[in-house]
């Protein structure tokens, strides 16, 4: 009988010691019995001894043989991420795994990953196979040049997966193996070379090439500059010589695209995606590739940094400075941080890509830690930076939030057919209902936020409860029926412009607007068809988009960001307004910017019309050593929340009694109401320590944990939060 300490998904700090039987390997699942339960574990350690008595100890339900069992690198990852962010290590390795592998059910392993012809396939005359079967000629096609899995049968035809299945009934397709991919043997790929590097690329391409190692790279590029290319060149270097890369982006909505045009570049390499928005299968089977290596590519959103890649050669975490990086429940960690500490576990290197990074990684590049690479040109030559203005919003006619001189631009866009994109800065800019006689505001009265009103199906609704209810006629508090919008939202902003321009298409793209992935996708193909004058929409349009004829910007509101309670929000609003503002003019037409404030002098302005994000960070982060803000310090944030003020309070005032009660070289902050003081009825406040170094704070925490774990917080929900993002 051998000993076994199990992971499993309950919130408590320790594993579980269980006896076997037969042999297990660590990494492998098992199902144990817990309290009156079964539940899905996974060994991660086979020890000689227990503390427990022996006659305590009991033997495991079965071990599971359907899945090849965790590396040994994975756990550890998994353990720091435990140990780091603080969160009990059972929970951190199964949220870890696809929903599949963390149930009991058999897992049925799909080792077919591949396609390719029959003798009778191969033997088909072109010539005379039905004209119409459109999609099952396509297949052959590419199958006749080489085995295809099915995510690149897929993107040849939304009917691929019926087609595929009729050719195998018909006997001229069939499964098969994936390419044996084995040790370090490098293995030839087709490669579509596109461009002629520029040499700044080139340089940036040869650095990260000739890492020996682990190394941590900042590209930081200007939108346009070809950050993209420089990744296909560093995936096919790392390709030819056998390894696994890794590309980490932040919105699950770019994914397909990304996925295609890699998979263009590509053609015959196995490409795989892993993100949240995968069925529950198709999870399981990518994964399962990664694992196997035979995926030679994985492109996802922040769970991939997870996936397990036994010849993980490089990581690109591209977009590093976007916080959707940042998971904000659960094991709320920072898959870039995740990522950079896992590249150098493994010794490989690591890019971080973006147009504005974050000041966290700049000040890393600039002291040496990381390695600063630069791309300061566009890399078509013809396409310029766009030129930025700003109107002052107090010494301009409005028109329900849009000023004159920009209407009077967007007027001469429509009649060159050129697009325009008008950009709403979300945060605290979505209208809320005013009353003219009391000066009431539509407030939620389950929670601190303002209804936001749905001018569409007539209702107000809170973003942060999810409260809503109907528009009511008369003032709540007064009476008057002088009810009207303030703010703008998108859907404002839309209903002014079809009044100025009853011609124009104009399209409003927001969560609302394209809440499912075909909607999306329709809306872009609607944009490349130039069949859209003007563009409404919040930062989703702000990413990584490509549309040729837009030509104008117009940011509506972005002032909120300048006097938020958040550090960050200024750090934010510079990254979104260069990343829009990078939508106008790539390709041969040139592109203008058009900034609506009040604030027209700020340096935030003045550094984004002069393209100067160095100047820009240089600013911010003299600003924040004197305040004594990350990056030159380390934060951990208490959070609760619970029905009753009080209880919430009472909690969080002994765990700081606690927290000075230990001595320890930290900064333990008051107890303040969270940003957002009221959410669906509940209170929420919050607990911040700073230190100066990581070391002194994770010391800090491991001490701490113990007792915030033996305080009484029945009805309260409690979170830990290290290096949080939000405040
Ligand atoms: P970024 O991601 O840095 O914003 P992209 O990678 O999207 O920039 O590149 C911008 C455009 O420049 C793309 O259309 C791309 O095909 C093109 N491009 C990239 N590198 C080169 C190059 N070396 N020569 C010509 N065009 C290039
Ligand atoms: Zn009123
Ligand atoms: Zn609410």
């Amino acid at each position: 009988m051998a000993i076994i300490r199990v992971a499993v998904d309950v919130p408590l700090p320790t594993l579980f010691d269980y006896t076997v039987d037969e042999s297990v390997a660590v990494g492998q699942r098992v199902i144990v019995p817990f309290g009156r339960r079964e539940m899905v574990g996974v060994v991660m350690e086979c020890v000689a001894t227990s503390e427990m008595e022996p006659e305590r100890i009991k033997p495991v339900v079965r071990v599971l043989h359907d899945s090849a069992p965790l590396s040994a690198e994975l756990l550890d990852l998994l353990r720091f991420c435990s140990d780091y962010y603080r969160y009990p290590v059972g929970q951190t390795v199964l949220s870890a795994l696809p929903g599949r592998l963390r149930s009991g059910q058999t897992v049925v392993s799909r080792p077919v990953l591949m396609y390719r012809l029959t003798a009778s396939g191969a033997a088909l005359d072109m010539e005379i196979f039905p004209r119409r079967r459109v999609v099952q000629r396509r297949i052959l096609t590419r199958l006749a040049e080489q085995p295809c899995n099915l995510a690149q049968l897929k993107s040849l035809s939304a009917t691929a997966v019926a087609q595929l299945k009729a050719l195998l009934n018909d006997g001229y397709v069939e499964p098969c193996e994936a390419r044996p991919m084995c040790g370090d043997k490098a293995v030839g790929h087709v490669f579509d070379n596109a461009h002629r590097l520029t040499d700044e690329q080139q340089h940036a391409v040869d650095a990260v090439a000739q890492a020996d190692g682990y190394a941590c790279f900042l590209l930081h590029g200007i939108t346009g500059s070809g950050k993209t290319e420089v990744y296909v060149h560093l995936m096919h270097h790392v390709l030819q010589r056998g390894g696994q890369a890794l590309l980490l982006v932040p919105e699950i909505n770019l994914t397909p695209q990304l996925e295609n045009y890699f998979r263009s570049r590509f053609p015959d390499v196995n490409l795989i995606s892993l993100h949240s928005g995968l069925a529950e299968g198709e999870r399981l089977t990518n994964w399962q590739q990664a694992q196997a290596g035979a995926a030679q590519i994985v492109l996802g959103t922040r769970l991939a940094v997870f996936a397990e890649l036994p010849r993980l050669a490089l990581i690109i975490v591209d977009e590093e400075h976007d916080s959707s990086f940042k998971q904000q429940d659960g094991l709320r960690y920072s898959a870039r941080d995740v990522a950079i500490f896992r590249a150098s576990q493994c010794g490989v290197p690591i890019v971080l890509g973006s147009a504005t990074p974050s000041l966290e990684s700049y000040c890393n590049a600039q002291s040496g830690r990381y390695r600063m690479l630069k791309l300061t040109g566009r890399a078509q030559a013809e396409a310029k930076l766009p030129e930025v203005r700003c109107i002052s919003i107090n010494q301009t006619v409005m028109r329900h939030g849009i000023s004159e001189n920009l209407l009077r631009e967007i007027g001469l866009r429509i009649a060159r057919r050129e697009q325009s994109l008008l950009f709403i800065n979300r945060r605290g800019y979505a209208p809320v209902l005013m009353c003219g006689g009391c000066g009431w505001l539509s407030g939620c009265k389950h929670c601190a936020g303002k209804m936001v009103l749905h001018l569409k199906d007539q209702r107000l609704r809170c973003h942060h409860c999810g409260y809503q209810q109907r528009v009511p006629q008369h003032c709540p508090d007064c009476g008057n029926a002088d009810l009207h919008p303030v703010g703008s939202g998108t859907q404002r902003v839309e209903s002014v412009l079809q009044e100025r321009f009853p011609q124009a298409r104009i399209l409003r793209v927001d969560r609302d607007s394209t809440r499912s992935k075909r909607a999306w996708s329709s809306m872009r193909e609607q944009i490349h068809a130039n069949e859209v004058d003007i563009l409404v929409g919040t930062q989703m349009l702000a990413k990584g988009h490509d549309f040729p004829a837009l030509t104008l910007v117009g940011v509506l509101n972005p002032d909120s960001a300048l006097y938020s309670s958040d550090f960050r929000a200024a750090e934010k609003l510079f990254a979104q307004l260069v990343q829009v503002s990078g939508r106008a003019g790539r390709a041969d037409k040139p592109g203008e910017v058009i900034i609506q404030t009040a604030f027209p002098d700020h340096p935030l302005f003045r550094a984004l019309q002069r393209h100067d994000f160095e100047g820009w960070a240089e600013s911010q982060l003299a600003e924040r050593r004197l305040a004594g803000f990350p990056p030159f310090m380390y934060q951990a944030m208490l959070r609760a929340e619970g029905r009753r003020e009080t209880e919430v309070y009472a909690y969080l005032n002994q765990a700081r009694a606690a927290a000075i009660e230990l001595r320890q070289p930290v900064e333990v902050l008051g107890v303040v109401p969270a940003a957002l003081a009221r959410r669906a009825n509940h209170v929420r406040a919050q607990l911040l320590i700073q230190a100066t170094t990581r070391k002194a704070m994770r010391a800090f925490l491991r001490a701490w944990q113990p007792v915030l774990d033996g305080l009484s917080a029945a009805k309260l929900r409690c979170a830990l939060d290290i290096d949080p993002l939000e405040f």
